[in-house]
C-alpha cells in the first residue's frame, strides 16, 4: 500500500487540512495538484514541497467556477500526465442560528460546500469513467452526521455532500466504473476555518471549544494518507476523527 506516485488535486490546499494534506502526500511520494484563492499560500506551499523534494504544482482555483476546477484537473494532467485523485476539501463555516437571517452567508457556504464539491465531482468525472479508475474524497464535518444548533445551513451542506458520496459509489458499482468515494467527518480540529463566522456568539462558542479541545490538521490529513493507499477494490467508505478530549 503506497501513495507513491497517485496524482492527487487538493482543493482548499492553502491552509488547515488541504494543507497539511499536500505536505503528508507530498512526502510520501504522491504528486499533489494544489487548488484555492490565495495564490501566495499556495506559492509558498508548492515551494516548501519542492524544497522537501517533493513533486507540487498549484493553481488559483475558485471552486464555485466550474471552469477553475476543469483548468485545475487539466494542470494534473499536463504536468503529471493523468489524476487518480480529487480531495474535495475547500469549504467555509459561518454557523449562526437560522433566526439570524444571514442569506447571504447561507448562499455563500451552498456555493463552496456543496457546488464546489458538484464542480470538482464534474470535472474528474469524464476521465475516471474512461479509465475505470478515480478516487473522490470529500471533506464532510461531524455536522454531516448530526445536527447541531447553529448549524443548521452548514450542516446541510454537509449532510449533502455524504449523501452524494456514496451515491455515486453505489452508482459506480453498478456501472462498473471503479471509482471509490470516501467521506471525511472532522470534529474540532484547529485551523482558520472559524474565521468565516461572524456571528459573534457562534464564533465565541467555537473559539472556547476549538481552544479547549482541538488538534492540528495531521490528524486529518494521515487518514487521507490511508484511504488513497488502499488498494483499487478496496473502498475505504467514511472516516470520523474526533480530538480525544472532545465529547
Ligand atoms: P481552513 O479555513 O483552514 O481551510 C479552508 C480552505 O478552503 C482554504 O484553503 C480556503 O482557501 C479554501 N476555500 C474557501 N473558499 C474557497 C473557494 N471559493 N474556492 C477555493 N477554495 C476555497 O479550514 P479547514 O482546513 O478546517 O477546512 C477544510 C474543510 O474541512 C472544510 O470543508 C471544512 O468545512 C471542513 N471541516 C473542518 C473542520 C474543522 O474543525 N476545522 C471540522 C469539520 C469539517 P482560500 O481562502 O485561499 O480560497
Amino acid at each position: 500500500m503506497s501513495v507513491e506516485n497517485k496524482v492527487i488535486v487538493i482543493t482548499g490546499a492553502s491552509s488547515g487540512i488541504g494543507e497539511a494534506s499536500a505536505k503528508l502526500l507530498a512526502s510520501h511520494g504522491a504528486k499533489v495538484v494544489l487548488g484555492a484563492r490565495r495564490e501566495n499560500r499556495l506559492a509558498d506551499l508548492v515551494m516548501e514541497i519542492k524544497a522537501h523534494g517533493g513533486e507540487a504544482v498549484y493553481r488559483v482555483t475558485d471552486v464555485t467556477k466550474p471552469t477553475d476546477l476543469i483548468a485545475l484537473v487539466s494542470l494534473a494532467k499536463q504536468t503529471f500526465g493523468g489524476i487518480d485523485v480529487i480531495f474535495n476539501n475547500a469549504g467555509i463555516m459561518p454557523t449562526s442560528p437560522i433566526s439570524a437571517l444571514k442569506t447571504d452567508e447561507w448562499a455563500a457556504m451552498i456555493e463552496v460546500n456543496l457546488n464546489g464539491v458538484l464542480n470538482g465531482v464534474a470535472a474528474v468525472m469524464p476521465d475516471f469513467i474512461k479509465q475505470k479508475h478515480g478516487q473522490i474524497i470529500t471533506t464532510s464535518s461531524v455536522a454531516g452526521l448530526k445536527s447541531f444548533a447553529g448549524s443548521g445551513v452548514y450542516g446541510a451542506t454537509k449532510f449533502a455532500v455524504r449523501n452524494l458520496m456514496e451515491v455515486i459509489r453505489m452508482e459506480s458499482a453498478q456501472e462498473h466504473t471503479n471509482i471509490r468515494t470516501t467521506s471525511l467527518y472532522p470534529a474540532a480540529i484547529n485551523t482558520e476555518l472559524l474565521h468565516t463566522i461572524t456571528d459573534v456568539n457562534a464564533k465565541q462558542g467555537m473559539n472556547h471549544l476549538y481552544e479547549s479541545v482541538g488538534i492540528t490538521p495531521d490528524a486529518v490529513a494521515r487518514v487521507v494518507g490511508f484511504a488513497v493507499a488502499q488498494p483499487d477494490d478496496v473502498n475505504v467508505n467514511e472516516f470520523t476523527i474526533y480530538p480525544t478530549k472532545q465529547g
